[in-house]
């Protein structure tokens, strides 16, 4: 009980310990003042009772003295020394000399302090005054404290229990009203600190309204503002999350279509829109692998424009470029999906057939030189005419690879070329 309240853990010993501190010494303070003022007072009342004491007794020991009685003065004295307040008493003769000296105590142990009443022993004879002597009785501190003490212990224990009883009493009632609740509170805190949950409220049990409940209040708007923020940063953070899977889907998409625009870019022949030469002969390459894989025939039609070089020196470039892309479209229109169509460079152009030998080729071949001889184009008011010589090769005969078939073919069409353009050398 003492360490506890020495060095108390909880909030309502701690407070308790000031308190008690603060009463225990000023209790100390005022007890100690009338501890003074009892002893004073209770000093004064035994020199008086010295004084009454000393009046019964005089007249006595004064006959006894006149009488030359020592036995009777000696049996007062002792009758004297019997009384609780007497430390001792003398007797001086008329000259001053000690006749009678008694003490109670021994010298080695004399009070602390010895205080006395003097009062003169006379005989009256013949209606005068004779002075025998004095009487000096004594009486010390240690009278007085026997008495203020007593009375003072007895405050002392009345005072203590008071203060156990009151200061338990007081630990209980801080305890009940004001630790326990904030235990409550700290521990309903801590508990959402730990989980980090603002969506809970803190609750204390049976509580009357007070500046506690009032805490109580403030901290459960203090987490609904914190849950309202939280959720208002998840919303914000929801809104720019889709939105960057929005931009970044967009984005997709633009690189998608970038990507597919490129690649034509990077196939097509920008002019003209058809394959261009690099991936003419990579697609060429692999029809004709499928094409030997499945034992079935391939042609490759050369074709190249018969005297480009004027048509580009009368009419202008421009016009040269606008027969080109007639010429690619008019091609085709003419061929079937299946079949490969693309710019090899220049006025020269070449056409894969998959699944096609060489009569079906020439036929198809055929088709398109009388196609494009007799096709007219109307460039700036003036009428265009041209035409194509083209060279066929077909891998039916031998077992040609794609460079070996396009090679005979540029045999043939030199041959066309040859034989006077506008023809078809199969
Ligand atoms: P041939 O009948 O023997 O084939 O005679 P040619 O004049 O067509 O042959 P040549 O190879 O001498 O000339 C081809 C010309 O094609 C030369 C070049 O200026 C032209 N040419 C090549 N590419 C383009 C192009 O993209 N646009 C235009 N306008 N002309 C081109
Ligand atoms: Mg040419
Ligand atoms: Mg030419």
């Amino acid at each position: 009980m003492v360490t506890r309240f020495i060095r108390p853990k909880n909030l309502s010993q701690k407070m308790m310990r000031v308190i008690f501190s603060i009463y225990l010494g000023v209790t100390l303070l005022i007890t100690s003042m009338q501890f003074l003022t009892e002893y004073m007072k209770t000093q004064d009342s035994i020199l008086n009772e010295l004084k009454q004491l000393e009046e019964t007794i005089r007249g006595p020991i004064s006959t006894s003295l006149w009488q030359y009685n020592q036995n009777q003065v000696n049996s007062l004295i002792a009758g004297i020394l019997k009384l609780p307040i007497i430390q001792g008493v003398d007797i001086f003769d008329k000259d001053g000399k000690n006749t009678i000296y008694e003490r109670i105590y021994s010298p080695a142990s004399a009070p602390l302090s010895i205080f006395a009443t003097t009062s003169d022993l006379k005989w009256s004879l013949n209606g005068e005054s004779v002075l025998l002597g004095s009487l000096v009785l004594y009486s010390s501190s240690e009278v007085i404290l026997d008495r203020v003490l007593f009375g003072f212990s007895l405050m002392a224990i009345t005072e203590i229990i008071k203060l156990s009883v009151l200061f338990w009493l007081f630990v209980w009632a801080f305890d009940r009203y004001l630790a326990t609740p904030l235990k409550e509170l700290m521990s309903q805190v801590n508990e959402v600190q730990m989980n980090q949950d603002v969506s809970k409220r803190i609750n204390l049990s049976n509580m009357e309204y007070n500046e506690l409940i009032e805490l109580q209040n403030h901290m459960n708007s203090m987490l609904s503002a914190i849950e309202k923020n939280r959720e208002r940063l998840l919303e914000d953070e929801q809104a720019k999350r889709s939105w960057l899977e929005d931009a970044v889907a967009k984005r997709t998409e633009e690189l998608q279509i970038s990507n597919e625009k490129l690649e034509k870019l990077a196939k097509n022949d920008s002019l003209t829109g058809i394959l261009n030469r690099g991936s003419f002969f990579e697609a060429a390459r692999h029809l004709l692998i499928l094409c030997k894989r499945q034992k079935s025939p391939a042609s490759f039609i050369l074709m190249d424009l018969d005297n480009f070089k004027m048509v580009n020196d009368t009419y202008g470039h421009f016009s040269g470029d606008k027969v080109l892309v007639h010429f690619a479209d008019t091609i085709h229109d003419l061929l079937r999906e299946s079949d490969l169509f693309g710019r090899l460079g220049g006025e020269e152009f070449g056409i894969f057939l998959s699944d096609t030998g060489m009569d079906e080729a020439f036929h198809l071949a055929d088709k398109l030189r009388k196609a494009i001889s007799h096709a007219t184009i109307e460039v700036d008011g003036k009428t265009i005419t041209y035409t194509v010589s083209i060279g066929i090769e077909s891998s039916e005969l031998e077992d040609y690879s794609i460079d070996e078939l396009f090679k005979r073919a540029d045999l043939k069409l030199y041959g066309a070329k040859e034989k006077g353009r506008d023809y078809v050398e199969r």
